[in-house]
This record gives structure tokens, C-alpha cells and sequence, in this order.
């Protein structure tokens, strides 16, 4: 009952085969079956969390705590499913299992090499997640970096195999290239394709499906090309346009017939699909909405990927609030050269994401101040509530001194400091707080009036946390602690009252943010930040 859709890239890296992934997931979900998404990453990191941002983009966090590669949040937000720790699994991880298992002795007498037990290693981890559910079952399984690359080969070697373990009409290859596009000549090229498909079949790989990235519609002469030169049906070759917005690519492919024809490759009976309201959705998101400004301070600025989850969760509420969000990366170190008031003063609100280290952090911190005593709409998320302590802390509690001991590790007012049981933590990889932990949400709050709920679930990512002994404080000069994580007493939400919407919370709600399912705090933030423009 298990089928598999293995998913290839060529040409360059970014080519879009996470999203492409994600976008075939939601179709075969609307069409009645059950979906998985895998991610295989060959770097050798363990996982993605020890990744800085800037080459990676976001560490995406799973439910059960795992730091994964950011196209897990495409999947989870395209299939509308929460995905787990064996969906990501790296080169990294592979090798360390095979390493573990030679030196327990399962290898006793062999030479131990990559066919085939790196590559046993690595069918034995797609197994992990293809458990056969009681309707039939689509594990996707997305190969990351390009086709030629050294790290992906036993990756591509395992899949290779795996058509022959699972036999007839069980697995489907699909390759994604880039076909670009010389301006000045006005051509498409397709050599690049076909050198890309000619790898492939080197290693013994025969793709079934051609998926071309292109940035202009491709001639039915250039579809026939591609088809004759890469052996595959004109009509499997498909086209992946440069689209508006990444949501409208599943019905993209739709109108190309691509997730038909893929399950009847596979022998599925082709039920109708349940795109209505996805598009409907797709339809409010492109209409023409009164546009608000919303600042996003943080340190990453440069690269749009890290805080992927949070523009796509700001893209969720704002299309529940009727609005459209001019959301603009504002670089936290450069807040502190000038006029804080005159960088911030169009923004009508401002969020504060996540982060790690010193840099960066009194720019944060300034530009909280700001939000609190201008009346401006503030989110804080991770990082951003312990700025927002730290502020509270220095210019209400007249705590001068008050700072993390992140950045300030001999401080002598640790207001946030590290979580109980950390301080002898000395490997960095996987020793977070880090994953789904429960938080109480206190009646009356601005928290309650967004959850509607006394008790809720987020995900985690931090290794520091509010100092309780200045609870006292702090709550005395009107901070109000909305959240608490029942049993630890850690502080999960804090909010202010005599403030249109200030509110900051210790973990992470743009990883559960869904396109029809927005989170519930980002609308909350995004409906203040409309009120206070005057559109209701
Ligand atoms: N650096 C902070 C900590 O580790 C915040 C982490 C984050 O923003 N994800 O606690």
C-alpha cells in the first residue's frame, strides 16, 4: 500500500524542489490519500541546528523537537500536517548510525562500506517513515543539493535501489531543472536539462517525469525537445513557472494533470481533488487589500530564508485580517547608528524574531522601546520576549544593568538567564530547550482573547530563559506574565496591559502557522496593527 515519488534536482541548487515537493503533497492529500514528506540533506551535520542561518536559512522545528531543514515548514504548511524527526534525515545522520553500529560489532567480519550499508542505512530511514497507514500511502521523498554532487551519491545510489526492492509500479522519479532564459536572445536553453538527465542515468537513474523551472511559458517544439532528448512522454514533461506566490503552484500543476498522471504510474484510482477551497484562499491572498507596514527587526536580514516561518505566517493572518503586509527586514546592529524614531516611524508595528549571541541585541532592544512607549503594535518571538524583559527590566524597573547572560555571561543582573539544568551543557548540537511543551494561559489576558483557550501547545527553541526571581519586579511595574509552562513555572508569554497590543512569547508560533490556519497570534498582532491604522 506504500508508493513512492522520488524527487531530484539539477541544474542549480534553489531550483524550487522544496516547495515543488510540498505543492505534489497537497494535491495527492486533496485527492483522498495519505502523505508523507522526507527531506534527505547530504550535508554531514547531524541535523540543521547547528547551521548558521546564513547558509542555511531558518532551522525549522518539528513537534518532537527536532531542528530540521526549512522545506519541513513548506511541507507541514502545504500538506497541513505535523511531520516528525525521521522526516529530515541527513548524511550526517547516516554516517553516525553506521559508525555506531560498527563499533557495537553488527558489522562483525565485514568491511563496512558504502553499498551497502550506508546505503541498507538509508533505505532503512525511508522505511522509518513509509509505516503503512490504512489508506494508500505516498511517501515523497525529496534528495537535496543537485544531481553531480559527491555527498548526494549514496543517497541516489539507495533510491536507485529502492525501485527494485519495492517492485513494479510502486516508485516514480521526477527531475527538476532550471530551463533559463537568455534575455538578450529571448531563447530558452535546454542543454543544461539534458546534461542534468545524462548524470543521472549515469548512476542508473531513468527519470519518469521532467519538471522544468522555467521563468517564461515553454513552446509545445520546446516540450517535444525536452521529451526526445530526456527519453520521457511530451506530456511528462512538466512546466514549473515563476509564479506570484508560492501557493498557487499546487494548482499549477493540477492544471497540468501532474498528480493524475503520477498516480496512474502508480495504479492509484484517481478520485477527484478537493482544490476548492485552496484556491479560493490563493484568490483572497492575490486580491488588492489596504497595505500596512510592519517592521521586522532582527540580525539575519540580508537573507529572506531565515524567518521564512514568519513571513509565511504573517502571509496566513494577513489574508485572514483582509490586509496586505509591506513587511520590511530592518537590520538590528544598524538601528543603533541612527535615530531609532526616524528608521521606525513609518512602521505601523513591529516584530522582534528569534536569534542567538550578543550582536544585534541593544538594537533590538531599541527598537522594543520605541514599540512600547509609541503605543506601536508589538510581537515578540523567542529572542524578542527576552529583549523585551530586558527592556521592561533597564527603563521601567530602573534595573540598570539588567541583561542576558547570553550576552553577558558575568552580569550582575541576570534577568534572562540560562535554563535550569544547562549550565553544564558543553555540546552545542540538540541540547536545547527545543520542541512542543505545554504553556497555561492566564484568563483576561490579550493571550486569551487570541487562543481562546486556558491551556495550548507551541514549539520551542532557546537555550535561556526569564530569571523568576525578578517575576517580582518586573510584574510590579506592570508587566503582566500571560503564559507559564505548567510544572517548570517558566515563562512562555508576557504582555502589557496600557498597551494597544505588546505581547511576546518565549517560543515559536510561526512554526504552526498553516495557510487556512492561521496562528492565532499573528492575526491578534496584525488586526492591532490595522486598528491603529484606522482599518477595521
Ligand atoms: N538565544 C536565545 C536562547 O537561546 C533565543 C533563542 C531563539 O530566539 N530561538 O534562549
Amino acid at each position: 500500500m506504500v508508493s513512492y515519488v522520488v524527487i531530484t534536482g539539477g541544474v542549480v541548487s534553489s531550483v524550487g524542489k522544496g516547495i515543488f515537493s510540498a505543492s505534489l503533497g497537497c494535491l495527492f492529500k486533496s485527492r483522498g490519500l495519505q502523505v508523507t514528506i522526507q527531506k534527505l540533506d547530504p550535508y554531514i551535520n547531524v541535523d540543521a541546528g547547528t547551521m548558521n542561518p546564513y547558509q542555511h536559512g531558518e532551522v525549522f522545528v518539528t513537534e518532537d523537537g527536532a531542528e530540521t531543514d526549512l522545506d519541513l515548514g513548506h511541507y507541514e504548511r502545504f500538506i497541513d500536517e505535523n511531520l516528525a524527526r525521521e522526516n529530515n534525515c541527513t548524511m550526517g545522520k547516516i554516517y553516525g548510525a553506521v559508525v555506531e553500529r560498527e563499533r557495537r560489532g553488527d558489522y562483525l567480519g565485514d568491511t563496512v562500506r558504502v553499498i551497502p550499508h550506508v546505503t541498507d542505512e538509508i533505505k532503512g530511514q525511508i522505511r522509518n517513515v513509509a509505516s503503512d497507514g490504512e489508506s494508500h500511502r505516498i511517501v515523497i521523498i525529496e534528495i537535496g543539493g543537485t544531481v553531480g554532487d559527491i555527498e548526494s551519491l549514496p543517497f541516489l545510489e539507495a533510491i536507485r535501489q529502492l525501485k527494485k526492492d519495492v517492485g513494479p509500479g510502486r516508485a516514480v522519479y521526477l527531475h527538476v531543472t532550471l530551463v533559463p532564459h537568455l534575455v538578450p536572445s529571448g531563447e530558452l536553453k535546454t542543454k543544461p536539462t539534458q546534461h542534468s538527465v545524462r548524470d543521472l542515468r549515469s548512476i542508473g537513474l531513468v527519470p519518469d517525469f521532467i519538471i522544468a523551472r522555467t521563468s517564461v511559458p515553454l513552446s509545445t517544439s520546446m516540450i517535444e525537445k525536452i521529451a526526445l532528448y530526456c527519453d520521457v512522454e511530451p506530456d511528462h514533461v512538466i512546466q514549473n513557472r515563476d509564479l506570484e506566490h508560492i501557493y498557487e503552484l499546487p494548482l499549477h500543476l493540477l492544471e497540468q494533470k501532474l498528480d493524475e498522471r503520477i498516480m496512474r504510474l502508480l495504479n492509484i484510482p484517481v478520485t477527484p481533488p478537493a482544490m476548492d477551497e485552496w484556491r479560493d484562499w490563493v484568490m483572497e491572498l492575490k486580491k488588492e487589500k489596504p497595505v500596512v507596514k510592519v517592521g521586522l527587526v532582527g540580525k539575519y536580514v540580508e537573507l529572506r530564508d531565515a524567518y521564512l516561518s514568519i513571513i509565511e505566517a504573517v502571509r496566513h493572518a494577513s489574508v485572514k485580517c483582509g490586509v496586505s503586509v509591506n513587511l520590511v527586514r530592518i537590520d538590528a546592529e544598524n538601528l543603533l547608528m541612527g535615530p531609532v524614531e526616524e528608521i521606525l516611524s513609518t512602521l505601523d508595528g513591529i516584530i522582534v524574531p528569534g536569534g542567538f549571541g550578543g550582536r544585534g541585541i541593544e538594537g533590538k532592544i531599541g527598537a522594543i522601546r520605541y514599540a512600547r512607549e509609541g503605543k506601536v503594535p508589538f510581537l515578540g518571538l523567542c529572542y524578542g520576549l527576552q529583549g523585551a524583559i530586558l527592556e521592561f527590566a533597564r527603563n521601567v524597573c530602573g534595573l540598570e544593568g539588567a541583561n542576558s547572560v547570553e550576552v553577558d555571561a558575568h552580569t550582575s543582573c541576570p534577568v534572562i538567564h540560562q535554563l535550569p539544568g544547562q549550565e553544564d551543557i558543553k555540546e552545542k548540537g540538540g541540547t536545547m530547550r527545543v520542541g512542543s511543551y505545554l504553556c497555561e494561559v492566564k484568563e483576561g489576558t490579550k493571550a486569551y482573547a487570541a487562543y481562546g483557550a486556558p491551556l495550548i501547545h507551541e514549539r520551542h527553541r532557546h537555550r535561556y530563559e526569564v530569571n523568576n526571581e525578578y517575576i517580582p519586579a518586573l510584574t510590579s511595574h506592570g508587566l503582566v506574565v500571560s503564559g507559564v509552562n505548567p510544572g517548570s513555572g517558566l515563562v512562555e508569554i508576557i504582555e502589557l496591559a496600557d498597551h494597544p497590543w505588546f505581547l511576546a512569547c518565549q517560543f515559536h508560533p510561526e512554526f504552526k502557522s498553516r495557510p487556512m490556519k492561521p496562528h492565532p497570534l499573528f492575526v491578534d498582532f496584525l488586526k492591532a496593527v490595522s486598528a491603529a491604522k484606522g482599518i477595521s
